[in-house]
């Protein structure tokens, strides 16, 4: 039935959903430490972004992040992940790339989680 299928993943900030490899994945990896994972195969509990930098900074305002992964970022974590999106945006097609409501939708979706996936 299906044809090509693009895998999709949901931005756990804004709740949109977009072509897996457009997403950023965030991953718990197994010591308890949050790091971005370019591969999207790191061993782990992992959620997804969206590319821009609002998704990211909306998924630690709301701890959309914390609550997909089941933890608590601390400052370094934090951090670290800013400097890792901001480096990997610079060379990233999709930076700019933004919906009408891309922000205004993420004020509906307070209660869900976006995508999560486990890698052992
Ligand atoms: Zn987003």
């Amino acid at each position: 039935m299906a044809g090509k299928h693009t895998p999709e993943r949901t931005c756990v900030a804004c709740r949109q959903a977009m072509p897996k490899r457009d997403l950023v994945r965030i991953v718990r990896r197994p010591d308890g430490s949050v790091v971005v994972d370019p591969t999207g195969k790191a061993a782990g509990r992992g959620a997804y972004i969206g590319p821009s930098r609002e998704c990211l900074r909306l998924a630690l305002e709301r701890r959309a992040l914390e609550r997909s992964l089941n933890v608590a970022l601390t400052d370094a974590d934090r951090a670290g992940l800013e400097e890792e999106l901001y480096k990997r945006r610079a060379s990233c097609p999709h930076g700019a790339r933004r919906g009408p409501g891309h922000g205004a939708q993420a004020e509906a979706a307070e209660s869900e989680g976006g995508s999560v996936d486990e890698v052992s």
